[in-house]
C-alpha cells in the first residue's frame, strides 16, 4: 500500500478521537506543495544520467518546512509526502516552530563515484534552491546522506543566492555552521524517551535485552548508547546482514568497527567477542525474543503479515513508519507496546532546530547546552503524549498524533 494512506489513517484516527477542527483537518490532508525534479548528471563513464527527485513541503503553520533528504532506490511520491506530513507532527510534538518538509532522489547511492555525488546533490539543490530558504525550508540529513552532502548543498544554494547562507540546511560538519550533537541527536532523543518509560514501566537496563534493526546514523548511536547505559545488546543488522546473540549480549563499538572496516554488522560473526552469535535471517531476527525492538531502518517493517509474531514487549521506532496501521491493531492486541516514530526520533530534528536557530542568529552553543535543551523538550514530550493517551485512552501512536495536532489547532485557531 502507497505508504501515505498509511500516513492518513494515523491522522485521522487521531482527528476522529480529539474532533479535530474540520477546516485544519481538510488542509493537513494533502503538502502544500510537492516539487518534483529532474537531475542530469555525467557519470564518470562519460555517459549522461537523469536522476527523479522530489521534494514535499507538507504544512507550515509553525514555521519554515523542515526535514531531511533520502539518497534510496525505492524512493517514491508517496513516501516523501509520508515522511513529510510525519515531520509537520514530529516538529508539532516536540513543539519547535518548525513545519514539515522532505525531499528524496531516486538513486541507490552506493553505485555512485564521489565525484558523482557532489554532481548529484549540487544538481538536486539547485533544482530545489527556488522553494528552499532558511525563512522557507530548511532540509537535513536522512537515509544515506550526510554532513559532507549537506555542505555541498549549502555552498550551492549560498551561489544561487549570492551570500553565505548557513541557516538553509542542517546536519552540516560542526566545523562548517553545524551544532554540536547533531550526530548523535536522534538516539540521544530516544534515549531521553527511554528513560521516561523505563521509570513509567520499571525497565531495568542489565536485565533487559534489546535488537536493533538498521545499523545507521540512528541505529549505531543508538545500540552504542543504550551499551552504555547497561542494556543488553542482542542483535543488530543491517541491509546486508544480521546477527544475534544466543546468550548474554556483545558490544556494539566493536560492531562500528568491524562494519567500517569489512562492510556489514554480520561480518562480526567469528571474530574475538562475538562467539557467541550466530547469523539469522531477516524475519527471523525481527520477531526474535527480546525485551525492547529498536526498529532504525525503513518504514513497513512491521505489517499485517508478520505483526503477530513478534516477542518483544517494547517497540521504539527509531526509523519514520516502521509500523503499519493494520500492525498496530495486532500489537495492541498482544500487548505490545509502541512509542511512536514522531516521538522517539524526535531528537533529531530538534538539534537540527537548534543548529538552524545558531546558524541564523549567529550564536554557537555548547555540547552541554544542546543537551541541557534537548532533555527537556524530549521529557516534556514523553509527558505531554502519555497524558494525552492516558486523557484519550489510546495508544502513544495516536496520543502523539494527538499533542501534535492539538498545537496546530492551536496555531490555526490564532
Ligand atoms: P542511515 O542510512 O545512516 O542508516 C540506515 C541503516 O539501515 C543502514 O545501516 C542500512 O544498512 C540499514 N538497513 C536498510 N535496510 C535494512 C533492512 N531491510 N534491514 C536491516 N537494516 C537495513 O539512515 P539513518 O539516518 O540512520 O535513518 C534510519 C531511519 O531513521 C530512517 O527511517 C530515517 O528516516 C530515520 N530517522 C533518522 C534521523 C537522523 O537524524 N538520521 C532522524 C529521524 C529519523
Amino acid at each position: 500500500m502507497a505508504l501515505y494512506e498509511n500516513t492518513l489513517k494515523q491522522m485521522e484516527k487521531a482527528a476522529d478521537l480529539m474532533d479535530l477542527d474540520s477546516e485544519l483537518r481538510e488542509i493537513l490532508k494533502e503538502p502544500m506543495r510537492v516539487v518534483s525534479v529532474s537531475v542530469p548528471v555525467r557519470l564518470d563513464s562519460g555517459r549522461l544520467k537523469v536522476f527523479k527527485g522530489y521534494r514535499a513541503q507538507h504544512n507550515n503553520l509553525a514555521g519554515p518546512f523542515k526535514g531531511g533528504i533520502r539518497y534510496h532506490q525505492q524512493v517514491d511520491l508517496s513516501e516523501v509526502k509520508a515522511l513529510s506530513a510525519w515531520m509537520t507532527m514530529k516538529c508539532s510534538v516536540v513543539g519547535i516552530p518548525m513545519g514539515g518538509g522532505k525531499g528524496g532522489i531516486i538513486v541507490n547511492p552506493k553505485e555512485l563515484s564521489e565525484t558523482e555525488l557532489e554532481a548529484l546533490s549540487r544538481g538536486y539543490f539547485r533544482a530545489i534552491a527556488p522553494v528552499v530558504g532558511d525563512q522557507v525550508d530548511v532540509p537535513a540529513p536522512d537515509v544515506n546522506t550526510n554532513g559532507k552532502i549537506m555542505s555541498w548543498m549549502k555552498d550551492e544554494y549560498s551561489k544561487f543566492v549570492g551570500k553565505d547562507t548557513p541557516g538553509v540546511i542542517t546536519g552540516k560538519p560542526v566545523e562548517d555552521g553545524g551544532s554540536e550533537g547533531r550526530n548523535t541527536a536522534t538516539a540521544q532523543g530516544a534515549i531521553y524517551v527511554l528513560e521516561e518509560l523505563a521509570a513509567e514501566k520499571g525497565i531495568v537496563p542489565s536485565e533487559t535485552t534489546v535488537i536493533i534493526q538498521g545499523y545507521g546514523n540512528a541505529g549505531g548511536y543508538m545500540a552504542k548508547m543504550l551499551h552504555e547505559k547497561g542494556y543488553i545488546i542482542k542483535g543488530v543488522s543491517d541491509s546486508r546482514g544480521c546477527l544475534v546473540a544466543s546468550e548474554g549480549g556483545f558490544d556494539p563499538v566493536r560492531i562500528s568497527e568491524i562494519k567500517a572496516e569489512k562492510g556489514s554488522v554480520a561480518d562480526a560473526r567469528g571474530e574475538a567477542g562475538f562467539e557467541n552469535t550466530a547469523l539469522c535471517q531477516d524475519s527471523e531476527f525481527l520477531t526474535a525474543e527480546c525485551d525492547i525492538l529498536v526498529l532504525a531502518a525503513l518504514e513497513n517493517q512491521v505489517t499485517a503479515e508478520n505483526a503477530d509474531k513478534f516477542k518483544a514487549k517494547y517497540i521504539l521506532e527509531l526509523a519514520n513508519g516502521p509500523v503499519t496501521p493494520e500492525a498496530d491493531v495486532i500489537l495492541a492486541e498482544k500487548g505490545i507496546t509502541v512509542v511512536p516514530d514522531i516521538l522517539t526520533n524526535a531528537g533529531g530534528v530538534t538539534v537540527s532546530y537548534f543548529e538552524w536557530y545558531q546558524n541564523v542568529n549567529d550564536e554557537k552553543w555548547t555540547y552541554d547546552e544542546v543537551q541541557e535543551k534537548l532533555v527537556k523538550i524530549m521529557k516534556d514530550a514523553y509527558k505531554d503524549v502519555a497524558g494525552n493517551a492516558a486523557e484519550y485512552s489510546c495508544d502513544m501512536r495516536t496520543a502523539a498524533f494527538i499533542t501534535a495536532m492539538k498545537r496546530l489547532e492551536g496555531l490555526y485557531k490564532n
